[in-house]
């Protein structure tokens, strides 16, 4: 199987260089970027987040290898699903809600994701620390505690055909990480952030309910912002995870699911029909 990576879990920075997205394409070492878009933080001198129609552009630019998630404004119903679909936006963001993630108010977003077969990527557990005024809504969650993994199982209950991913791994509720992909076979988890390696080397080798490999429902991430001076960082997680399963994976059965991780599970969750 060919090495290259698929980043589940990327960020745009809304003065981005496109020169860098050419050097990524003749690089080959990242074949695509779920890249996300984030409208929850202000923008300050020094952090610069995309919003969606910035993302939405850089996907024009370089279609197929930036695959573009809207961000879901939680004061917003349905309907804007429905536009940024229309928009082209290939999946949805989910982070820092008002309420809890698995509130009966959101689940019209939901149901209307579903009917869309828009995945939804949720930021689950740890979080930057921003004050309330470093938010571009007061009243978003400036804690983890509206983002617990567990809430996503009520999702993924009720709406089966909906794609679920766990953005990072609800760090510091790993359990409910390892309950949610054990469980719900619309669930999948992206690995990136504040990661708990010794919970991923002593829970890869698990199985679901159903006997799927826990290695077959993790997908590798960065959660690097793209389009600045850091490409070679973003590398070097690359090649750290490559390390990971060839060195700590080669007494255990996941060390030889390298690839999968790195891109394959990515690519079969992508076309699963659930
Ligand atoms: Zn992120």
């Amino acid at each position: 199987m060919p090495e290259y990576a698929i980043d589940t879990h990327a960020h745009l920075r809304s003065d981005y260089d496109p020169h860098v997205f050419e050097k990524i394409q003749e690089d080959g070492i990242i074949r695509q970027l779920w890249m996300l878009a984030h409208e929850c933080h202000v923008e300050t001198p020094t952090y610069h987040p995309a919003t969606t129609a910035q993302v939405l552009e850089s996907a024009r630019l370089f279609p197929g290898l930036i695959l573009p998630f809207g961000y879901i404004n939680w004061r917003k119903g349905a309907e804007q699903i429905e536009k940024l679909k229309e928009q082209g936006c290939f999946g949805l963001k989910a982070i820092r809600p008002i309420y809890d993630y698995n509130d009966l108010r959101y689940f019209p977003i939901y149901e209307a994701a579903e009917k869309l077969d828009m995945p939804i990527l949720f930021h689950t557990g740890i979080i930057a620390r921003r004050r309330r005024e470093e938010l571009t809504d007061p009243e978003l969650c400036t804690g983890p505690d509206k983002m617990r993994p567990s809430f996503i199982d009520s999702i993924a209950a009720a709406f089966p055909q909906l794609k679920l991913i766990h953005g990072h791994m609800g760090v510091p509720w790993c359990n409910e990480l390892f309950e949610s992909l054990w469980y719900y076979t619309n669930v999948r988890a992206s690995v990136s952030g504040l990661i708990d390696w010794k919970w991923l080397i002593e829970n890869l080798d698990c199985r679901t309910e159903t006997g799927v490999p826990f290695h077959q429902k993790m997908m590798f991430s960065t959660d690097s912002y793209y389009g600045g001076d850091n490409l070679e960082y973003t590398y070097r997680k690359i090649n750290f995870t490559r390390e990971f399963f060839d060195r700590v994976g080669m007494t255990y059965c996941w060390g030889n699911a390298k690839e999968d991780f790195m891109h394959g599970n990515a690519e079969r969750f992508l076309l699963e029909k659930l």
